[in-house]
């Protein structure tokens, strides 16, 4: 089997968030690979514990990805203040130091701040020569070339719980058993998301199951302002945008992608989302391609405390691979002095009393069952493979791409027991009834 077959056999996504099949990632060669351990998302902190514990795997993974990509040089991406002591750690690679900005781990600015190079507008890294991986990931990819599947995934559980931690869990464990095995919350009304402050999603514990790019499971009280920002309806932002944006442009101003010379421009999409809303035709907003949704508009630069954010997720999803924005500007001679400390962010979202330290350990107790997401970012129709009453293995295979599906990876049972349901997107697997 080739190394991309390995990869893909063995169910393996970027971790790092967005979930791109990584054997779609390894087909094409490359010059400079970069393990991201930027991890930038305030209350994560799950790749320094992976980085910090599994250095020797990571190298492994990373010296398989040189030897099959023809890399010539392999480029950890850490955060300044951990670079001297992983450097200590990965002896052979060569470790970046990242200022502490956020969103240092977005993969166009890590691209540009560890090689000089630019991914085209409407490109990837692969474009420019560059491979860039989450430092889960290449952990993953080494455990591949050992023959194991990717059945677990590293989390922290953070923010408004009794003790933060960070764990591996087998993948589909519910975010309520994580909660549990937090100390519970420590807000009588609380609100949990899949994801950090800035990008998170809100979510319903006790069904859902934590998937491979599920990085933090992160609890806020329900009247905390992130939360409240983040359940605004559209319409709602909508009409806030008409009567109180005031086209200052600081949004656009702070905005990451723009200031590397994207043609992202978050205040236009406000100005046109308010006039044309629905009716315009998706093209029309090609500006809103290449935002990140890193929420650094909506949470740290608008001064009305409105949501550019939402608005660009909203009408990035319209659009089709032909209408977005292809131009590519100068990078903004400004960009260094606007890059937004951590710290400062922290302070400005609210959550600086939560950034606690989180230590690694085993969980205490594992899950009666899990909820096993089948469907993935980028292969969205699997072919399920089990059904009620089943009894599944560790390992077992449980759905596989579809006919025709040239990104899906097979999802594999991260516990034995029974099949309780399985449908086109889930399958749940009773724990309880293993024997
Ligand atoms: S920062 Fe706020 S007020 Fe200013 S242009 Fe952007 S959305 Fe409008
Ligand atoms: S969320 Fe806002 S700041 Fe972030 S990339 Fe998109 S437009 Fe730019």
């Amino acid at each position: 089997m080739s190394f991309v077959e390995t990869v893909r056999e063995a169910g393996i996504l970027g971790a790092g968030g967005a979930g791109f099949p990584a054997h779609v990632k390894y087909r094409r060669r490359a010059d400079i690979i970069i393990i991201n351990g930027a991890e930038c998302e305030p209350l994560s902190s799950k790749d320094e514990t992976i980085l910090r514990n599994r250095a020797a795997d990571i190298v492994l993974g990373a010296a398989a990805l040189r030897d099959e990509l023809g890399a010539e040089e392999v480029v950890l991406a850490v955060k300044e203040t951990r670079a001297r002591e992983l450097a200590a750690l990965y002896g052979g690679v060569k470790v970046h130091p990242l200022a502490e900005t956020y969103p240092a781990g977005d993969e166009a600015l890590l691209v540009y701040d560890v090689s000089g190079r630019r991914v085209p507008a409407a490109g990837v890294p692969p474009d420019v020569g560059v491979v860039v991986s989450n430092a889960e990931t290449v952990l993953n990819v080494a455990r591949a070339t050992r023959g194991k599947r990717a059945e677990t995934t590293w989390l922290a559980v953070a923010g408004a719980v009794a003790e933060p931690f960070v764990a591996e869990a087998p993948l589909g464990a519910t975010a309520s058993f994580l909660l549990e095995e937090a100390g519970g919350a420590t807000a009588p009304d609380y609100v949990v998301f899949d994801g950090g402050p800035m990008m998170g999603e809100e979510i319903d514990a006790e069904q859902y199951g934590v998937k491979l790019t599920t990085g933090v499971i992160m609890v806020l009280p329900k009247g905390h302002p992130v939360v409240v920002r983040a359940r605004l309806p559209l319409q709602h932002v909508r009409t806030v945008a008409g009567s109180a944006c005031t086209q200052c442009r600081d949004c656009t101003e702070l905005c990451p992608r723009y200031l590397l010379g994207y043609d992202v421009t978050p205040h236009l999409s406000m100005r046109r989302f308010f006039t044309w809303g629905e009716e315009a035709e998706p093209s029309f907003f090609a500006n809103a391609a290449g935002c990140t949704g890193c929420g650094l508009c909506e949470l740290y630069a608008c001064p009305m405390a409105i949501s550019p954010r939402r608005v660009q997720n909203h009408l990035r999803g319209r659009l089709r691979d032909a209408e977005k924005a292809e131009g590519l500007g100068q990078v903004h001679a400004d960009r260094p002095g606007r890059n937004v400390p951590a710290s400062r962010l922290k302070k400005r979202i609210d959550v600086a009393a939560y950034d606690r330290p989180a230590p690694s350990r085993n969980l205490r107790t594992e899950p009666r069952c899990v909820i096993i997401n089948v469907t993935q970012p980028y292969a969205p129709t699997p072919t399920i493979l089990v059904k009620e009453g089943d009894r599944v293995d560790v390992g077992q295979k449980i759905a596989a791409p579809g006919a025709g599906d040239d990104f899906g990876v097979p999802v594999y049972a991260s516990v034995a027991g029974r099949v309780a349901t399985a449908d086109a997107k889930r399958v749940v697997i009773d724990r309880t009834q293993a024997a």
